[in-house]
């Protein structure tokens, strides 16, 4: 669940007086618990798997000027306050938003809560809902994504449909490639398949890093098993390509290396941003489950 933990009992607008980090300017967060037929006036009770969250900055206002303005605002109606994007339903069809495996905040001071609330919420949902727009009334509403991006990707005319369905599955891929206090040296398992690869650890490291900032544009590195050498490697693709087309690596770990994934945090310094990733959040014990399937 986004937000996992600040939801209230019942369901009502939660407000939480936050100093935003290096602004020094005082914000508040609302939180939308979308339970609450009091305040959703409207009719964004149902099927509503994401919580609504928007910030407002009070400036210099202060905390009397913010309080007041709490006041008003929640007396104006709950769908003043939140932002449209976060308080409706995703779009229904044949892809879906799925949770979050760990709360918006539990990557920090890696990925702040800020980025994952725009790459999650924002970019991540746009995905969801544009591929289900598209995929409405044709032979793909009825298929599982990743059927979805396997066809597609053969299909000049689907194209947009490709990108969007790729993008939704490298993202769901994406946060399970992510971890809380994980990153750094794997188990012994994958340690001995990293050295046999790369000749060390440090050399993956590296090379992972360099990978990461040689991605010219857009794109994603892949920590993925060869099928045919049974070894690792490291794949890039562009955009929203995936190595789910192919049949020759299994993926095992992604980065993102959109812009979107790192900018607000790191402006343009990728590199930074995959080296704190790989020494803090990749999550070894995702790359060995899908080791195990692979
Ligand atoms: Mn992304």
């Amino acid at each position: 669940m986004f937000f996992k933990g600040r939801r209230m009992p019942g369901g009502r607008l939660v407000k939480d007086g936050k100093l935003f980090p290096g602004s020094g300017v005082l914000c508040h967060t609302f939180k939308w618990n979308p339970g609450a037929p009091a305040l959703s006036p409207g009719g964004n009770r149902s099927k509503v798997n994401l919580e609504g969250d928007t910030i407002m900055n009070f400036g210099r206002r202060g905390l009397v000027g913010a309080a007041l303005a709490v006041g008003a605002l929640v007396k104006a109606g709950a769908d003043r306050i939140i932002s449209p994007a976060h308080a409706e339903p995703v779009v229904a069809g044949p892809v879906t938003l799925p949770e979050l495996p760990w709360s918006a905040s539990a990557l920090e001071p890696v990925i702040s809560e800020r980025t994952i609330s725009f790459h999650y919420g924002k970019h991540h949902r746009n995905y969801v809902e544009t591929a289900n727009t598209l995929a409405a009334g044709t032979p793909y509403a009825d298929l599982p994504l990743v059927e979805i991006v396997q066809k597609s990707a053969r299909d000049p005319a689907a194209a947009k449909l490709f990108n969007n369905a790729a993008q939704a599955w490298n993202h769901d891929f994406y946060w399970q490639s992510l971890a809380p206090k994980s990153g750094g040296q794997p188990g012994a398992q994958v340690s001995a398949m990293i050295v046999d690869a790369f000749g060390s650890y440090k050399d993956f490291h590296s090379q992972f890093v360099e990978a990461a900032t040689g991605q010219f544009g857009s794109g994603w590195v892949w920590l993925a098993l060869d099928r045919s050498s049974k070894k690792l490697t490291l794949v890039k693709t562009a955009n929203a390509d995936t190595p789910l087309t192919g049949i020759g690596y299994a993926p095992l770990a992604v980065l993102d290396v959109w812009e979107h994934a790192y900018y607000l945090d790191y402006q343009n310094l990728r590199k930074d941003h995959a080296t704190q990733v790989l020494d803090k959040l990749l999550n070894w014990a995702f790359v060995e489950k899908n080791l195990e399937q692979a």
